[in-house]
């Protein structure tokens, strides 16, 4: 029987954390099947200079938006942190330095997710920050490294982000449909992570990749399980394949070995 060893999870909205929804049911689910000893997530939400990892014990639960209805600001995910995972996470990264960081938490890119997956909060979670100076390629390349955590020390690698995710063409009222060249894009992607994880770079010659694409922060966390996937010759498959609000896809990604 395969482990789970990584996801990348579409998180969309933030409402997601609270709503009960056909995408949040395929993240329940997924939790059902598999208790790791820790969870490292690359979240879209922590975009930085330099790479840092959460070293807390106490990890506070950060909600990073506005605009949102209070019971989105009353959520808690009361999952502990592992500084023994942060210290491994610091040694496989080598050559990329990771900076001990003991001032952020978990922002909604994580627990919106984790909070169907894992509702408990009973498994240590520790996040890795994305430095926006670094190329794809890089990211990539780390990936391939953190991948040790996930076959040697049983730690489920969560990316979150979204594969499309321009929000200024968001919209609001287009239901859970995407516009043509977001449909578009998330199929190559698609292609190219079930086939070929490690050509995930050549989407940056798509033409619909500005649009797809604006900033890097929500694709990136992409690079890191495409390079676990690449590392581990592992299965992927696909879930929750689908857009949302035209310019947001759904998509997410199951990488087991
Ligand atoms: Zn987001």
């Amino acid at each position: 029987m395969s482990t789970t060893r990584a996801l990348f999870v579409g998180h969309g909205t933030p409402m997601n954390a609270i709503e009960d929804n056909d995408f949040t049911r395929t993240w329940s689910a997924l939790g059902e099947g598999t208790t790791p000893r820790a969870i490292l997530a690359v979240s879209a939400h922590w975009y930085t200079r330099g790479t840092g990892v959460t070293a807390m014990s106490d990890p506070r639960t950060i909600h990073d938006f506005h605009g949102f209805p209070q019971e989105l600001f009353d959520v808690q995910y009361n999952a502990p942190g592992d500084p023994e995972i942060a210290e491994l996470v610091r040694d496989v990264a080598k050559p990329t330095l990771v900076q001990n960081d003991h001032d952020w938490g978990l922002d909604h890119g994580t627990w919106s997710v984790l909070k169907h997956m894992y509702p408990k909060a009973d498994i240590p979670v520790v996040q890795l920050s994305i430095d926006a100076t670094k190329p794809l390629s890089e990211h990539y390349d780390l990936g391939t490294r953190l991948a040790r955590l996930a076959t040697e020390h049983d730690v489920l690698i969560v990316g979150s982000g979204n594969v499309v995710h321009n929000l200024s063409l968001v919209d609001w009222y287009g239901g859970d449909t995407g516009f043509t060249w977001a449909d578009e894009f998330d199929e190559t992607a698609r292609d190219i992570m079930l086939g070929d994880p490690d050509r995930l770079a050549s989407l940056r010659e798509h033409a619909g990749y500005t649009r797809a694409v604006p900033t890097p922060d929500h694709f990136l966390p992409l690079a890191y399980i495409a390079g676990v996937s690449a590392a581990t010759g592992g299965s992927v498959d696909v879930f929750n394949d689908r857009r949302t609000m035209g310019s947001l896809s759904m998509t997410g990604y199951r990488v087991a070995s």
